[in-house]
């Protein structure tokens, strides 16, 4: 169970609370969120009954968890939807859909300043790009490292476009809290569970990546990892799973979104461009993720898809995504959210 404790409460209250737990044999975790303290006990606390919590001074509610995830879930936050702005563009809620677009990695100044004018000025959320890349080969592009990050906030100076970049290693992480917007963790890292306790500690909000052979579950658990470093700002990424289908590079499943909406007040994102691995399905699946009720969606843009060092074949090319976003506005219409905007 957690114990969420009034934003008032004193140390002394807090304190008074976990001790509470450690008496009758259970181990309890203080965890300090941005909005609110929150007591959680860790294994069973039989002994102690609910309402002698409840009447203890700075104790706001207790929440009784029925499932293995316990911040990443909707019993804490009486079912409401979290949200919270990035440079004034707001993610999660019910009313907008946050569109993050922008080249799978930066590959020159050109490259990444060309596509990023052409993703604002259509209407994107947020801007995307790749310095450090999780290669499946070692002998591929691994991208421009701190150089990559530079031309990013140059990006960023020319077009007001928050950025969102991945954090493969530990030891980049100073380097990479101090030039992105949102920490992206990226799928082969999803259970990485030290870094993602690094990332909750880094001060920004954190887009996690479904790992492509993990379970739901498994995500909301791994994102739990992040928001007990009391960072609460994480966006959840549905990206593809592997499964016994390979025409598509991995399978979309967009039953993710309902499910994860359902128990979860975390805002949920597709990224339709690493689950199909082609450019053409990204446009309807990212309309379906939008008609879905997802909070947003993540598509990788080319100025020249066939010339990108990374992911050519699902790039999307920048001359059609004006188009794009009008089509996935419709749909995001539908479900009652329009496109995220300052
Ligand atoms: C990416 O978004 O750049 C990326 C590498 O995605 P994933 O971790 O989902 O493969
Ligand atoms: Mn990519």
């Amino acid at each position: 169970m957690m114990v969420v404790m009034t934003t008032r409460a004193t140390e002394a209250q807090i304190a008074a609370v976990r001790a509470k737990f450690t008496a009758s044999g259970v181990d309890a975790q203080v965890i300090e969120g941005e909005l609110a303290t929150a007591v959680g006990a860790v294994g069973d606390p039989n002994g102690i009954r609910k309402s002698d919590l409840e009447s203890m001074p700075g104790v706001e509610r207790i929440v009784p968890f029925s499932t293995p995830y316990k911040l990443a879930s909707n019993e804490l936050t009486h079912h409401e939807p979290s949200s919270f702005e990035v440079r004034d563009r707001l993610i999660g809620g019910n009313e907008t859909f946050c569109l993050i677009a922008g080249p799978c990695t930066v590959e020159s100044r050109e490259q990444a300043l060309s596509v990023a004018k052409t993703v604002e000025t259509a209407g994107a959320s947020m801007l995307r790009g790749g310095a450090f890349k999780p290669r499946t080969s070692p002998f591929a592009f691994q991208g421009l490292g701190e150089e990559g990050l530079e031309i990013l906030v140059e990006a960023r100076e020319q077009t007001g476009l928050p950025i969102v970049t991945e954090l493969l290693d530990a030891q980049h992480a100073d380097l990479v809290a101090q030039h992105a917007d949102v920490i992206q963790i990226g799928t082969r890292n999803m259970q990485n569970y030290v870094l993602l306790e690094l990332a909750g500690q880094l001060g920004k909000p954190v887009l996690l990546k479904r790992g492509f052979s993990s379970t739901l579950e498994e995500l909301l658990m791994a994102a739990d990892y992040i928001l007990k470093e009391g960072n609460e700002r994480v966006i959840l990424c549905e990206r593809g799973i592997r499964s016994f289908e390979t025409a598509t590079r991995f399978t979309l499943d967009l039953g993710a979104v309902p499910w994860l909406k359902q128990r979860s007040h975390l805002p949920v994102i597709v990224d339709p461009s690493h689950a199909t691995g082609d450019a053409s399905p990204v446009e309807p699946l990212a309309c379906a993720a939008a008609a879905a009720g997802a909070d947003g969606a993540m598509v990788e843009v080319h100025y020249e898809p066939k010339a990108a060092l990374c992911d050519a074949p699902q790039a999307q090319n920048a001359k059609d995504f004006p188009a794009f976003v009008s089509r996935v506005a419709v749909h995001a219409a539908l479900a009652g959210r329009r496109i995220a905007q300052p």
